[in-house]
């Protein structure tokens, strides 16, 4: 009894261990790919607007500081609030989650007038949100949009329970969000594995829907004008883990791969 116990432990210690160095990998293929060094805690503000590859650094930098209790809170002052008047130039659109918990400013670690935001449960989207991701395209020349989902996300753990009377509008975002928890189904996952597909899913999903999305998005992606990625935020760990299949597909690092 005592030898079978001592053996699942060992077990359980490989798997913990395999999962660890699985995550750590991914990581570090984007980190290679933007060339983001290890404790690199700084990226260009300026460079981020005009280069959405640089944007993206930025992001993942300004993410390490959060995550690493090395927030330095950038252009975050009473002062760079009323001294905003003179327009805008946001560096990235994030398209994320209501969730409370996910305050995009606070975990990527940028100030005013960075970051143009988009957010509702489960970052659906409808034709608004279209309007308003094209108007941070068009108008004011942000080239990179990232979608932001998130650990423990209620919405998607509804959409998972399929309940059968949803409460007005909410049945706009379960069935927004079916297709992922549908999938997450049919995996031998459950609980809060099965949770976290789905999650991850369901960004996919809404990356390549932006990807398509005609007739701005899909133009401007196509041409490789303007980067669409997926993330998911650990609320846990205060980490963004941007999903390597969104940032390997894109064009420039095709070759490489
Ligand atoms: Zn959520």
């Amino acid at each position: 009894m005592k030898f079978i116990s001592k053996f699942l432990a060992s077990v359980a210690m490989l798997l913990i261990i395999a999962v660890g160095q699985s995550t750590a990998q991914n990581s570090s293929t984007i980190k290679n790919l933007l060339n983001v060094k290890d404790k690199q805690y700084d990226a260009n503000r300026d460079s981020a607007y005009l280069d959405p590859y640089y944007g993206l650094k930025k992001l993942i930098i300004g993410n390490l500081r959060f995550a690493e209790d090395k927030s330095v809170r950038p252009r975050q002052t009473d002062n760079d609030l009323k001294n905003a008047g003179q327009g805008q130039t946001p560096f990235a659109t994030i398209i994320g989650c209501a969730d409370s918990r996910v305050p995009n400013e606070i975990i990527f670690d940028q100030g005013v007038g960075d970051l143009f935001i988009t957010r509702t449960a489960g970052q659906v989207m409808a034709e608004a949100s279209y309007g308003t991701i094209e108007y941070a395209t068009e108008v004011l020349n942000t080239k990179l949009i990232v979608v932001l989902g998130h650990k423990s996300c209620g919405a998607v753990d509804a959409a998972m329970k399929l309940p059968a009377n949803p409460p007005g509008h909410v049945v706009t975002l379960i069935n927004a969000i079916k297709p992922a928890s549908l999938r997450a189904k049919q995996t031998n996952l459950v609980g809060t594995d099965a949770l976290d597909y789905a999650i991850k899913e369901n960004v996919i999903e809404q990356v390549n829907l932006l990807r398509g999305l005609e007739p701005v998005l899909s133009r401007r992606s196509e041409s490789g004008e303007v980067l669409i990625v997926g993330a998911v935020y650990d609320i846990e760990t205060g980490y963004v883990n941007f999903i390597e299949e969104t940032i390997t597909s894109l064009a420039k690092f095709q070759s490489k791969r």
